[in-house]
């Protein structure tokens, strides 16, 4: 049986992370609003990373709440696909995973 509590705080701390980058990220793409037309350009590169990093960021978020609402159901850990148990060691790896590793291959 795989340490629940253990991945909890695990996907929580990463969560905060994640919050706090976007957040940055928001506040940077914000601050690039009232600048002259010539800063803009040289910005708008930077802000497409930033966007990138964001939306990425994003989707992780979206996998982390995913997780602990399977946590909340004890269904974590287990493989959405096929019912397996999911290795603690990719757990390690990728705390947020809802498959095992047969299933993730199967997928890419
Ligand atoms: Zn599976």
């Amino acid at each position: 049986m795989v340490d629940t509590a253990k991945f909890r705080s695990v996907l929580e701390a990463r969560l905060a992370e994640l919050q706090a980058r976007l957040q940055e990220i928001d506040e940077a793409l914000d601050s690039h609003q009232s600048k002259d037309w010539e800063e803009l350009a040289t910005e708008r590169e930077g802000d497409e990373v930033l966007e990138q990093m964001g939306s990425s960021g994003k989707v992780e978020i979206t996998k982390i709440k995913a997780a602990l609402d399977r946590m909340e159901e004890d269904e974590y850990g287990f493989c959405v696909s096929c019912g397996e148990e999911i290795s603690e060691e990719r757990l390690d790896v990728v705390p947020h995973t809802p498959f095992c590793r047969n299933c993730a291959d199967k997928r890419t």
